[in-house]
């Protein structure tokens, strides 16, 4: 019997794995239904030997330096500032809008008192921001709105933007000047051998074992540990009783192409044309130097493995109903992405799972086990 179980070796997973074995000197079973590590984030060479991710981009960036200094434990790093162009009426212009973005688009040559001069003529009072067209259409104007955000929003989640929560096109800003970068965190870097290497160095303790292509199993899991961190869906754990929580799905088509390069960025977004979102070439993201290059096109669907919850407030209700259900079970802790049923970046799942371990040291007397969800 092991000191805990930890279903999932993403980031949550992996984060507490790691520290309840080496500040703990606990115990830990690692199970996921994968093959693989690292979670969404993992990444591995194709059959080409470029590195790509499987799950899509993954750019770490973040502010919170305690996430950047525990995470250096594991990897060093490799600078990486990341620039998206998005295919708006035939031409590539960068997204998030900026000055560039604006004057290629309607051949005019602003600076940026005159850029603000022409978002504020266009842009749409709006008295409650409320939806994530609120949040488009009352800082750039509805054209701007239907050419950037409102086809790709509604191919990424199946909604009209006036259908979800303003934090979704909110992570989205609008600059007048020129800085085309896609984030503006202080620390914007990619580990140095990959998002795989990095969770090995890890998961690499003796108190620490992993069962991958295993799924949980109530019946024969609960019994394994006293304790149990869970970062899979959080519906699924209570087995649904309350209802479905809605995910979001991706299909990842891999290709590689037998040219050098195919684009000028790691990733182009298609808000207009295509099936897909967005199409990424790694090496940019990499750096690696090859002669053939790798590209990932996403499709987003309803069916397949859960990588969105989908922020709507009717969604947040029937969340509420599973929380208030996993604070009567104090031996299991429900971390990350899908345990906690929101749509966190790396570095604040990292921060949840620091948080979490906090948490668990000041819980004083062990509690009984408590026969989850049943
Ligand atoms: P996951 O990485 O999903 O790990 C959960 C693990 O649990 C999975 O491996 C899963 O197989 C396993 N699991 C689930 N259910 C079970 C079960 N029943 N039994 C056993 N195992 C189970 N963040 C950024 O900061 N920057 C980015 O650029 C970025 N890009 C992204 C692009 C895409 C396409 C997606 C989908 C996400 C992106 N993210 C990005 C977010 C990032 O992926 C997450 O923040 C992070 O992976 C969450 O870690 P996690 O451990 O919560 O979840
Ligand atoms: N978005 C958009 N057009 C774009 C880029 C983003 O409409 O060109 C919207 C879309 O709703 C998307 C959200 O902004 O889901 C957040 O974008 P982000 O790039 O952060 O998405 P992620 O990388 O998490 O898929």
């Amino acid at each position: 019997m092991h000191d805990w179980l930890i279903v999932g070796a993403g980031f949550a997973g992996s984060v507490l794995a790691e520290r309840i074995a080496t500040q703990r000197g606990e115990t830990v079973i690692v199970i996921d239904k994968r093959d693989h590590i690292a979670g969404n984030a993992c990444d591995h060479f194709d059959e080409a030997g470029i590195l790509i991710h499987r799950y899509g981009p993954h750019i770490f960036h973040t502010n919170a330096t305690s996430v950047v200094q525990y995470l250096s434990q594991f990897t060093s790093w490799r600078p990486y500032n990341h620039r998206v162009l998005a295919r708006v009426d035939g031409q590539l212009v960068p997204i998030p809008i900026n000055l560039d973005t604006v004057n290629r688009l309607y051949g005019l040559s602003l600076d940026s008192q005159g850029m603000e001069k022409f978002l504020a003529a266009r842009r749409e009072a709006v008295a409650d921001i409320q939806t994530s067209e609120d949040v488009v259409v009352s800082t750039v104007g509805r054209e701007l709105y239907e050419k950037f955000f409102q086809g790709y929003t509604r191919k990424q989640w199946g909604l009209d933007p006036s259908q979800l929560s303003r934090a979704v096109t909110a992570r989205i800003p609008t600059r007048t000047d020129r800085d085309d970068r896609y984030f503006t965190d202080e620390f914007q870097h990619m580990p140095a051998d990959g998002y795989t290497a990095m969770f090995a160095n890890m998961l690499d303790h003796p108190n620490i074992d992993i069962e991958l292509g295993t799924s949980w199993n109530p019946q024969r899991d609960q019994a394994r540990a006293r304790r149990i961190v869970f970062t899979g869906p959080i519906d699924e754990f209570f087995d649904y009783r309350f209802g479905r929580l809605p995910y979001r799905s991706l299909r990842f088509v891999h290709e590689t192409k037998d040219i050098e390069w195919a684009q000028s960025v790691a990733v182009v977004n298609y808000p207009q044309t295509e099936a897909y979102t967005r199409v990424t070439e790694y090496k940019h993201l990499t750096g690696q130097v090859h002669p053939k290059t790798s590209l990932t096109y996403e499709y987003p669907t309803d069916d397949g493995d859960p990588y969105y919850p989908i922020p709507r407030p009717e969604n947040q209700e029937l969340y509420r109903m599973y929380r208030a259900a996993a604070e009567r079970l104090p031996d299991v802790w429900f971390v990350g992405r899908l345990g906690a049923y929101q749509y966190l970046n790396m570095d604040q799942v990292v921060a949840q799972s620091l948080a979490t371990f906090e948490r668990m040291n000041a819980q004083r007397a062990p509690t009984a086990f408590a026969r989850a969800a049943q």
